[in-house]
């Protein structure tokens, strides 16, 4: 059996942070081709009006996002 292996389905945009899955090769919220393996953190905006992380990281559309990304 292997262990230990990460298999990433999916990728963070560079630009707005939003969390994808890894067959799209477009990012959906801002239209860029900026979606990086390499990410951090995963926080889920559910609503962006009253959440004080969304508003930290200027997010107004719900989604699941990556802290960091690089
Ligand atoms: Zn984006």
């Amino acid at each position: 059996m292997l262990s230990g292996e990460l298999i990433v389905e999916e990728r963070a945009c560079k630009n707005c942070h939003l969390i994808t899955r890894k067959d799209k090769s477009l990012c959906p919220k801002c239209k860029t081709h900026t979606l990086s393996d390499d990410y951090s953190g995963e926080v889920i905006i559910l609503d962006p009006q009253h959440s004080k992380i969304a508003k930290y990281m200027n997010i107004n559309i719900k989604g699941k996002y990556a802290l960091r990304v690089r």
